[in-house]
């Protein structure tokens, strides 16, 4: 067995042995749920997995299956729906995203999700990183998957370093090709299993190396741990941002079940010039419409 065999078969017993049990990983012979769409249930679930945490994402992945098992049903209801159900996800421009995936595939693909990577990349709002994915974990094709989980652990396991760059590298992008099994379905679950590790043992902030299955031919590690030497990177604020403000907005938006007057939302935010520069720019995102006499409402 060669050495990068070795890996895989160490990572991927660990990952049949740890991986957490979640709804959108069941595979197509033991999916549970008939009506809804397999595939379209994992495409929701990678876009609402970006920059967000399985623990806030499962409660509502589960509400859309229910509302919306298929791209048809999803494609039918409101873009200004979708805004609502997605809740306090963050980063709600995603939902419009998944709403003209949606509307794309019914009408451009009959309601089925393609099952190539090519096309996957062509749908609205899907870029390279979910179509790899959709392909890898919905149809088992052998697609590449860089996400951050991913480009950490390849850091410190092969080229020592703490922490990748701040943007993805076509050094990075050919490491994770060269280290991609050559088997269809051991290239899916690798995958996945290496996005694990990261999210579970190699985390950013404090890799758990006692638990780590790979910690012999670790880089990293033999090299003594050196620290970070890269720029610094950034640590995402929450408090008085933008961000929060347009969360804000969006909740007083989500919980009407008419058009708001501006006063309702001026309550919500005590800085004039930041409120309305966040609610122009949730307009100008197609997150909020503005309505004659100073009305606004998620958009119909
Ligand atoms: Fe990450 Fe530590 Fe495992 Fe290396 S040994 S891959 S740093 S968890």
């Amino acid at each position: 067995m060669s050495d990068v065999e070795a890996l895989h078969d160490t990572i991927l017993r660990w990952y049949d042995a740890t991986a957490r049990d979640l709804p959108w990983r069941v595979p197509a012979e033991q999916w549970p749920w008939p009506e809804v769409d397999r595939p379209w249930a994992v495409l929701v679930s990678e876009v609402m997995l970006q920059q967000t945490p399985v623990a806030r994402v499962e409660p509502v992945w589960r509400c859309w299956m229910q509302l919306w098992p298929t791209p048809a049903a999803l494609a039918a209801a409101s873009p200004g729906d979708a805004v609502r159900e997605w809740g306090r996800l963050g980063y709600p421009r995603r939902a419009l995203r998944l709403h003209a995936a949606a509307t794309a595939i019914t009408e451009g693909h009959d309601g089925v999700i393609p099952a190539n990577v090519q096309q996957l990349q062509a749908l609205p709002g899907i870029g390279s990183y979910t179509a790899a994915a959709v392909g890898a974990f919905a149809f088992g094709i052998r697609a590449t998957v860089v996400d951050v989980n991913v480009r950490r652990v390849e850091a410190r396991l092969v080229t020592g370093a703490e922490h990748p760059a701040p943007s993805l590298s076509a050094a990075e992008t050919r490491l994770a090709e060269s280290l991609l099994p050559v088997a269809d379905e051991d290239a899916a679950r690798w995958n996945v299993a290496v996005m694990e590790l990261g999210a579970l043992v190699c985390k950013a902030a404090s890799p758990d190396c006692g638990k780590c299955p790979v910690v012999d031919g670790c880089a990293w590690v033999l090299a003594g741990r050196p620290e970070h030497d890269g720029p610094r990177r950034k640590v995402q604020k929450w408090h008085g941002t933008d961000r929060q403000v347009r969360g804000k907005l969006l909740a007083v938006l989500r919980g009407a079940t008419g058009p708001v007057p501006r006063a309702d939302l001026d309550i919500v935010w005590h800085d004039p010039g930041q409120r309305d520069r966040c609610l122009s720019s949730l307009i100008e995102d197609g997150l909020v419409e503005a309505l004659p006499r100073e009305r606004f409402r998620l958009p119909a």
